[in-house]
């Protein structure tokens, strides 16, 4: 049995990790552009860099909320293709992960 418990904590504090940062980095994106022409096309390139950051976060986002969901079902930890058990070394690198090693 996986420690869930430990899992779900872990996902927990990431995902306020993470809402803080996207918060931060929507924050940035509203301050208004500034005069200057060559400032705004530094400024342009800079919120795309920001906008695919925000992009990457709310994919992590998304994986920790279905992972927070496995929890709640108590499917958490189980390979949502066959079934079998995510090994737990797994889970230590990607606490998100839903499939075993056998299915990925
Ligand atoms: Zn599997």
């Amino acid at each position: 049995m996986v420690d869930v418990a430990k899992f779900e904590k872990q996902l927990l504090a990431r995902k306020k990790e993470l809402e803080q940062r996207l918060q931060g980095i929507e924050h940035d994106l509203d301050e208004p552009m500034s005069k200057d022409v060559e400032d705004r096309a530094t400024e342009r390139e800079g919120d795309e860099v920001l906008e695919s950051m925000g992009n990457v976060g709310l994919d992590e986002l998304e994986a920790i909320n279905a992972a927070l969901e496995r929890v709640k079902k108590g499917t958490f930890g189980e390979c949502v293709s066959c079934g079998e058990p995510v090994s737990e070394a797994r889970l230590e690198t990607v606490p998100t992960a839903t499939l075993c090693r056998n299915c990925m």
